[in-house]
């Protein structure tokens, strides 16, 4: 099936660059860090910067990996920043955030897959930032529980992990990923720090079938996670995974309401909603939860 040449209109998106976006912008150049709003050309951007919620990226651009819908560089990474949480921290402080998510490529280089510099990231925000809730997006150290318990020790507001996609599509979009083993380390999250709402993310569009969407649903709560976020795949670039076919906003509402009688206590199901979208209204809720 051949898809449609210009997207559906749900896709195209306004673009409003108000307040001080550019500033913003400098300022990261100048403290050499990374955001994924600007790297992934995320299209909420200017919407969660102005919410004072900012997804920074760590331990370098250069990623291990190289998933096939994922824009972000592969080769060799760069050396270990130490310095790196401290400049987090500060660029966190001048955005004024309160929402802020700190994830990282996948370091498979690593001992401990830069969880220590994860944690050494969040003590600092909550340092200078101390009611910044802050998210952690992180890879799944291949499999390393002691990794994961660095990362727990610390207590983020929010461990987030992706599954990205259903199991039977998981090795075609995610080589280096396995479903089972993102789906035990959201469990063992949830056994090491059991208060700590878990969160993972589904992308839609490439190839799923309604029933793997739901049983992954079910996967995710049967190791007990919280939140889930669903969101439309777009193709980075020509070389990257096709996409299959514009998931209907009607049918991310649908998933929101199969997810919602799931259990997960909070929900973001919209064709533009990105992991990190309106994270600062998830600490809430599943904290109310
Ligand atoms: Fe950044 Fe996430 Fe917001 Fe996109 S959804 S702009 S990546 S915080
Ligand atoms: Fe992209 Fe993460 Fe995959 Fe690396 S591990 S290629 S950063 S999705």
């Amino acid at each position: 099936k051949k898809l449609p040449e210009r997207k559906p209109d749900w896709l195209r998106i306004k673009l409003t660059t108000g307040g001080n976006y550019a500033e913003l912008k400098d300022m990261m150049r100048s403290k050499t860090l990374h955001t994924v709003c600007e790297e992934a050309r995320c299209p909420n951007i200017y919407e969660c910067w102005a919410n004072r919620t900012a997804t920074f990226m760590i331990l370098g651009d250069i990623c291990t990996r190289a998933c096939r819908f994922c824009a972000v560089n592969t080769g060799m990474p760069t050396e270990l920043d130490l310095q790196e949480p401290e400049r987090v921290a500060e660029a966190a402080e001048q955005m004024g955030l309160k929402h802020c998510v700190v994830t990282s490529v996948a370091r498979d280089d690593l001992a401990d897959g830069g969880a220590m510099i994860f944690a050494e990231t969040v003590k600092a925000i909550r340092k200078k930032l101390p009611f910044c809730s802050v998210e952690v997006l992180i890879p799944d150290f291949l499999g390393n529980r002691d990794a994961l318990q660095t990362v727990m020790n610390v207590k983020p507001d929010i461990l987030n992990h992706n599954i990205e996609t259903v199991e039977r599509l998981s090795d075609r979009v995610r080589a280096k990923a396995k479903y089972p083993r993102s789906l035990e380390l959201l469990k063992r999250a949830k056994e090491m720090q059991p208060d700590i709402p878990t969160k993972s993310s589904i992308m839609l569009g490439v190839g799923e079938e309604w029933d793997e969407i739901l049983q992954a649903m079910d996967d995710l709560r049967a190791v007990d996670c919280n939140i889930l976020t669903l969101g439309q795949y777009l193709q980075p670039s020509p070389n990257h995974l096709a996409v299959e076919r514009y998931v209907h906003p009607d049918e991310f509402a649908k998933l929101k309401e199969e997810g919602l009688k799931r259990g997960f206590s909070h929900v973001e199901s919209a064709p533009l909603v990105r992991s990190s979208y309106h994270a600062h209204e998830q600490v809430k809720s599943a904290s109310e939860a």
